[in-house]
């Protein structure tokens, strides 16, 4: 997708402006400053930039370690790896697989993992079967809005490899069904919407699962996007937590500062390790910005501290 049409296709900001722009504000060896950037999307999902533009753009922005988290693939990480390696940025292994808990969408994001791992691997291919299976419902379940060709058009606006929903959105605004991509998500595509197809996704502890099987670390992303009461998102992270997984996203964009004030607690009060990571998709969103985020709250673990790549030595 061209960075225009995600651009034009995401119009309306969120009602929480994220909090100043900062760093993590721990020094490295080099004197420099830390700023760890623990998720974000490239072309190869439903980003606008490359993989290397948009690790040309952490770097500009001051990220010193990034994860590249596309939706259910790692094919921007060797492009990725690439451009991280000449402009001096260290990236991490990342994901954000889609999945299932009590009927709900979750995106669980996956860290620091060895992304040629056969079973890996094997549990990537069929989550990329079930991205296909589900366009093709999104387009059967769209079939009423009469739109000629929805999904070729969709499949047209991922080049080729299989469409998400901002696809199927940005396709809807560009037939004149909707006025914009937030509009689609509204009345078509967004929670409970006839569009919004999750029968596709396998359930949170599998995901966790082969998360874990592939070395990597799991961590809940954008909790309190699911709109959950607090007993409600206790309960899933307990859950998670029998299934192995260990951290949860207390920093991502756009989040107000009572909701900020409620994962860490609750991060500290579990024990669970913490995260970082803006969800950047596309420039422009002045509210979600690569490495543009508060430093972590005292007293929680980050979820960092464990990987290779901040062993001391490496
Ligand atoms: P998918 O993995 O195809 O279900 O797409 C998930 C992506 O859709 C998210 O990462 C966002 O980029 C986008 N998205 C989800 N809900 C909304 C919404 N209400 N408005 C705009 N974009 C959304
Ligand atoms: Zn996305
Ligand atoms: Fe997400
Ligand atoms: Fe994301």
């Amino acid at each position: 997708m061209t960075t225009s049409t995600i651009a034009d296709s995401i119009s309306t900001s969120p009602a929480a402006a994220s909090a100043e722009p900062d760093h993590d504000a721990r020094s490295l060896p080099s004197g420099g400053l830390q700023n760890v950037d623990l998720h974000c999307h490239s072309l190869a999902s439903d980003g606008a930039l490359s993989p290397s533009a948009l690790v040309e753009r952490a770097v500009e922005k001051g990220v010193t370690h990034l994860a590249l988290t596309d939706h259910d693939t790692t094919a921007g990480l060797d492009e990725a790896r690439a451009a991280a390696a000449r402009l001096g940025l260290v990236l991490i292994n990342g994901i954000e697989l889609s999945c299932i808990w009590r009927s709900q969408t979750i995106h669980v994001v996956g860290l620091d993992f060895d992304d040629d791992q056969p079973a890996w691997r094997s549990a990537l291919a069929r989550q990329e079967d079930n991205r296909w299976q589900r366009a093709r419902l999104i387009d059967h379940k769209l079939s009423h809005l009469r739109v000629e060709a929805l999904l070729d058009k969709a499949i047209a606006k991922a080049d080729g490899d299989v469409p998400g929903r901002p696809h199927f959105a940005s396709v809807l605004v560009e037939e004149g069904v909707v006025g914009n991509s937030a509009q689609a998500f509204k009345r078509h595509l967004g929670a409970g919407k006839p569009g919004d197809v999750k029968a596709c996704w396998p359930e949170l502890a599998e995901v966790v699962q082969w998360i874990c099987d592939a070395g990597g670390v799991a961590v809940v992303a954008h909790p309190r996007k699911y709109k959950m009461t607090a007993t409600k998102l206790r309960s899933l992270m307990k859950d998670f937590q029998s299934a192995g997984g260990q951290g949860m996203e207390v920093l991502t964009s756009g989040q107000s500062s009572g909701d900020l004030g409620f994962l860490t607690e609750l991060c500290r009060r579990e024990g669970y390790l913490a995260s970082r990571g803006s969800d950047f998709h596309f420039p422009g969103a002045p509210w979600c910005e690569l490495g543009r985020l508060p430093a972590l709250p005292d007293g929680l673990e980050p979820v960092w501290q464990g990987f290779s790549a901040f062993q001391p030595g490496t």
